[in-house]
């Protein structure tokens, strides 16, 4: 099924949460920077930072930005240039500006101190449902599930989730499917890593066009490895949207190598950063 209705196959796959716990620990990735603490304003970067760019684009960035602000207040009373100025070449600057709101908010409101669970965190600006429950999980142990890109892509494939998850009833219905499969003990260890396992899992070797499923720890549980097509999974029918642009960008420079820069309007893709002058065509 492609669309519609959700199959109604039970959640429970019994030994799910153990084999990712346990694979996690032997084989997941334990050494990044971002891990090993339980520092929400650490854990919260990273987590911003690593929506849609690679861990190895972020790692420069993530060391500078912790050099630069190294705690939450230090982030909040920066300018905003200053911040984006240190996001600059990352992408997507709606995530600086979001990250320079949040931290204003949290010193704000909440006296310096992230939020302790997952619902509240989901009222910061620039935190969704699954960074909120990374960081819940991550840092307090929360036992809340998350569903970012890979993981969506691990937790269909393994529950042969066929609905179409262009619709938000199916989506509703994986994070339902996500919370049955959540750890049912847990030790104050457990949450990390098993939400660090379905993050690794998703990342190394359930990726995109070719699963590696002869490595994969829950490959006796795995629904769609047994359907013959785990790569089917998941199905969204609806496609992003593309569009082209031309973009002409003006490079002014005077003899002593200074470059003529302006402040982009925000919001917008740039929103707020600085670069040079440019001119939009866009083609469709
Ligand atoms: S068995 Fe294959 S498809 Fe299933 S979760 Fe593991 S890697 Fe992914």
């Amino acid at each position: 099924m492609a669309s519609g209705k959700p199959e109604m196959t039970p959640t429970a796959l019994s030994g799910f949460a153990g084999e990712i716990v346990r694979w996690q620990m032997a084989h997941g990735r334990n050494s990044l920077p971002w891990q090993n603490t339980r520092d929400p304003y650490r854990v919260w970067l990273s987590e911003i930072m690593l929506q849609q760019t690679q861990v190895a684009t972020v790692l420069d960035y993530y060391a500078r930005f912790l050099q630069r602000f190294p705690t939450v207040s230090e982030l909040a009373a920066a300018e905003q240039d200053g911040v984006l100025a240190l996001w600059s070449g990352l992408g997507y600057y709606s995530r600086a500006r979001n990250l320079h709101r949040c931290a204003q908010e949290v010193m704000a409101l909440h006296a310096g101190q992230f939020p302790r669970t997952a619902e509240q965190l989901q009222t910061l600006p620039g935190i969704g449902r699954s960074t909120a429950a990374a960081i819940a999980s991550f840092c307090f142990g929360e036992r809340v599930a998350i569903l970012d890109g890979n993981v969506k892509r691990v937790l269909t494939r393994v529950l042969a989730f066929s609905a179409d998850l262009a619709q938000s009833a199916n989506e509703r219905e994986l994070w339902s499917r996500a919370t049955d499969l959540l750890p049912e003990q847990n030790l104050p260890e457990t949450m990390p890593r098993y939400t660090q396992g379905l993050m690794d899992l998703g990342a190394t070797i359930c990726t995109g066009r070719q699963p590696q499923c002869l490595l994969c720890p829950v490959q006796a549980l795995c629904r769609g490895l047994a359907t013959g097509e785990p790569g089917k999974y998941p199905v969204k029918t609806r496609k992003l949207k593309r569009s082209a642009q031309a973009l002409s960008l003006l490079w002014a420079q005077r003899p002593d190598g200074s470059v003529w820069l302006e402040k982009r309007s925000s919001p917008g893709i740039w929103g707020a950063s600085i670069a040079c002058p440019s001119l939009k065509v866009t083609m469709n």
